[in-house]
C-alpha cells in the first residue's frame, strides 16, 4: 500500500515519547538547552522562549542575548551568559529567533554549532539557506503560514491554500524538519515520508507570544534528547493541550500557556 500522506499524533505516542530522569539522572545529563532571543526591543520574547524551554525536560537554561535581565528577573534558574553563543559553555541544543531583531551574527554562530538548532521568527528571516543545508545536526524551522510564505517567496494566501506542499517544500529546500504553525500544525522530516499533524490546540493560541513559549518548549525536547521531528511533535500537542488548560473559554496571554505546560505534561504521562 502507498505512504499515508498524513499522520495524526496520537496521546499514546506523545505519552511514550515524553523525557523522563532517570533515578541517576543530573541536570546535565538531562540536557542543556540554549536559547538565543530577544532584544532591547523585545526583551519579552527572550523571556516567553525560556518559560517554555524550562517546561521541556532539559536540566538547564542557557539564555543568550540582550535581554537577561529580564530573563533572570522572571526566571531566576536561568544561566545567563552575556558572552556570544561560541563561548557560552556546553549546551545540547539551541534555539535562536524569537524576537532577535537584525542580530544576523548570532544566527549564523549558531548554526555552526554541531548541535539541533531550532529556528523561529527572526531566525527563520536572518538564517542562510546554505548554511542550514550543510549542517550535520538537525535544525528545526517553526514558521507560521506568514514566515513560512517569506521563505518561499510566495504570498501567505498561497501557503494557506496549500499547507501541506508547503511545508514539504521548505523541508525538502532547507533540508530540515519543519513545523508549520496554524489552526492546525504540520510536521515535515527533511527526507519525505508522512507529515504529522497536530489534533490538540483551539485558537485561544492566536495570542501575542504564543509561538516563543512554543519555541522554547521544542528546543528543550531537542536539548533532552528527542529527534527533530517528535521534539516538534510533542511540543505542538503539549503547547495545543496547555493552552486549552489555560483558556478554558477565555482569553489568556502567552504566559498563561507557558504556566499550563507541567499540567498538559501530566496529563499525557
Ligand atoms: P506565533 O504566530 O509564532 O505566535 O505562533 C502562534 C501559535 O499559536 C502556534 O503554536 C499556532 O499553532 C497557535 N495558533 C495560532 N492560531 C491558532 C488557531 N486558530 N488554532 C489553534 N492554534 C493556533
Ligand atoms: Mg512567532
Amino acid at each position: 500500500p502507498a505512504e499515508p500522506d498524513l499522520e495524526a499524533l496520537q496521546h499514546a505516542d506523545v505519552a511514550a515519547l515524553l523525557p523522563v530522569p532517570a533515578a541517576e539522572s543530573d541536570k546535565y545529563r538531562r540536557g542543556v538547552v540554549g536559547v538565543a532571543a530577544g532584544s532591547a526591543r523585545y526583551p519579552g520574547a527572550a523571556v516567553l522562549a525560556v518559560s517554555g524551554a524550562l517546561r521541556g525536560g532539559a536540566g538547564a537554561v542557557r539564555y543568550v542575548g540582550p535581554a537577561g535581565a529580564a530573563v533572570i528577573a522572571r526566571f531566576p534558574e536561568t544561566l545567563v551568559s552575556d558572552q556570544g553563543p561560541h563561548r557560552a559553555g556546553r549546551v545540547q541544543a539551541w534555539v535562536v529567533g524569537p524576537g532577535a531583531g537584525d542580530d544576523a551574527g548570532t544566527v549564523a554562530e549558531v548554526l555552526e554549532a554541531d548541535v539541533p538548532v531550532l529556528l523561529d521568527a527572526d531566525g527563520l528571516r536572518l538564517a542562510d539557506v546554505g548554511a542550514v543545508r550543510s549542517r550535520t545536526a538537525p535544525t528545526l524551522m517553526t514558521p507560521h503560514a506568514g514566515e513560512a510564505a517569506a521563505l518561499l517567496g510566495v504570498a501567505r494566501e498561497e501557503v494557506e491554500a496549500a499547507r501541506l506542499a508547503s511545508v514539504r517544500e521548505l523541508a525538502a529546500r532547507y533540508r530540515a524538519t519543519v513545523l508549520l504553525k496554524g489552526s492546525t500544525t504540520l510536521v515535515a522530516g527533511p527526507d519525505g515520508g508522512p507529515v504529522r499533524v497536530n489534533p490538540t490546540g483551539t485558537p485561544w493560541l492566536a495570542t501575542a507570544g504564543s509561538g516563543d513559549v512554543l519555541s522554547g518548549l521544542a528546543g528543550s525536547l531537542l536539548a533532552a534528547g528527542l529527534s527533530a521531528r517528535d521534539a516538534g511533535s510533542v511540543a505542538a500537542y503539549l503547547h495545543g493541550l496547555a493552552g486549552r488548560h489555560a483558556a478554558q473559554g477565555a482569553p489568556i496571554g502567552a504566559h498563561d500557556v507557558a504556566d499550563h505546560i507541567p499540567g498538559a505534561w501530566r496529563d499525557v504521562r
